[in-house]
């Protein structure tokens, strides 16, 4: 076992803070370094908060990529802000280190993995994943991943802090505070935005007759985390393209903000489209259709999953032959309707805005797909491409199920 002993006697936790987590922040009143910042909203602004944590072990592996996790950290909370067409403005971070004084890092060097190796990053990521990282049938392995063998050292936090930053500049989000411990690595972010009261979207609003739409592509990074855990075998090109997907997400702040006025509800797929879709016909006590033909694809997963026939209805799907690829159809379909990690928007509109949409989309540069209907009744139903009910299990992940 490596040696932990405190990393901080060279480095104080005020050190560290001042360091890695400390840059101007303009625009709050007071920013870190007190006991709380100081924040106002803009006239005529009510804000926005919301907290999401990723933790070592269920939300990424150990050896992720500590600049691509320095972004994600911040990109699935703006999600949060996308979703409810706020404007993000600051953020505080709550993390848990590992951390080991020095610059040779359990992430740079290779590790005692489950398997002995000392392969390539990615083959270790691979390797490990496949054995460790939690899956939608069950979870717990993050003690075991990330405490003790796991650390992190000063060019992990230069690295992840460097990520965050990049992504905290192009939002104009200014990171005002947080707290700092040692601990299993965890990272919390709480963002805080804001939105005219009567702006903000919501998830209640969908009406019957409203079109739904959905924003970019889905089931890539679902697709890329199947292939990290040895349920699907990607090429090298096929891998590199869904990656992106899982490890840096785009949110969709630009069209959180165009939607406003115009989307009657919205939500971030971060759950896998069937479940945050049901959140919202939940709240909104409305049913869907959907038309699994119309679902936004990359053109990686179309072709992964053309030669494969369309998706069979009557709940056949899982019964499959796999026709070259492990998982087969099935897998892939449950990649696009129920994959996690997604940070698109799905939204709905009333049918008088569809022309409208499109021209967002040419504005944003961002696909905007219109894949169903807003119907009367309860739950989601999904259409093949000839019209028969695709046969959908309990979908989207729940950490406590
Ligand atoms: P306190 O003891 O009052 O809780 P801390 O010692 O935890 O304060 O933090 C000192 C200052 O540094 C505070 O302003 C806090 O918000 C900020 N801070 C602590 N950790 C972080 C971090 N990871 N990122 C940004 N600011 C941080
Ligand atoms: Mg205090």
């Amino acid at each position: 076992m490596r040696r932990v002993e405190p990393a901080l006697q060279t480095m104080s936790e005020f050190d560290l803070i001042r360091r890695y987590f400390t840059r101007a922040t303009p625009s709050a009143l007071l920013g870190v370094g007190d006991d709380a910042a100081l924040l106002q909203a803009s006239a005529g602004n009510v804000l926005v908060v919301s907290s999401d944590m990723l933790v070592c072990g269920t939300h990424f592996l150990p050896d992720a990529d500590p600049f691509m996790l320095g972004h994600k950290t911040l990109a699935v909370n703006l999600s949060d802000m996308a979703a409810m067409g706020a404007v993000p403005r600051w953020a505080t971070l709550a993390i848990a280190l590992p951390l080991v004084h020095g610059k040779e890092t359990s992430h740079e060097r290779p590790h005692p993995n489950p398997l002995g190796e000392t392969p390539s990053h990615s083959t270790r990521l691979q390797t490990t994943a496949a054995k460790s990282l939690v899956t939608p049938e069950g979870e717990g392995a993050n003690e075991s991943l990330c405490e003790p063998m796991f650390t992190v050292d000063e060019t992990w936090l230069a690295q992840f802090s460097a990520g965050f930053f990049a992504l905290a500049q192009q939002h104009g989000v200014e990171l005002v505070g947080g707290d700092t411990t040692r601990g299993p690595l965890n990272l919390c972010v709480t963002i805080i935005g804001e939105v005219p009261a009567q702006q903000a979207l919501r998830r209640s609003g969908a009406q019957i007759g409203d079109e739904i739409w959905v924003s970019g592509c889905l089931g890539d990074a679902a697709l890329a985390l199947a292939h990290l855990q040895g349920r699907i075998t990607l090429d090298a090109m096929e891998f590199a393209t869904c990656a992106s997907a899982l490890h840096q997400p785009q949110p969709r702040v630009a069209l959180g903000l165009a939607l406003r006025g115009i989307a009657s509800s919205a939500i971030d797929v971060s759950d896998g489209l069937l479940a945050d879709l049901g959140h919202i016909l939940e709240a909104s006590q409305v049913g869907a259709e959907i038309e699994f033909a119309a679902l936004p694809l990359s053109a990686m997963l179309r072709a992964c999953l053309t030669p494969l026939n369309p998706p069979l209805s009557g709940g056949k799907h899982n019964s499959s032959p796999d026709k070259g690829r492990p998982g087969g159809v099935g897998l892939l379909q449950q990649c696009i309707l129920c994959g996690g990690d997604d940070y698109e928007l799905c939204f709905t509109a009333p049918v008088a805005r569809h022309t409208n949409l499109l021209s967002i989309a040419t504005r944003l540069d961002l696909p905007l797909t219109c894949i169903g209907k807003v119907v009367a009744g309860r739950g989601c139903i999904v259409h093949d491409a000839s019209g028969d009910p695709i046969n959908i299990e309990a979908c989207g992940y729940d950490h406590f199920r």
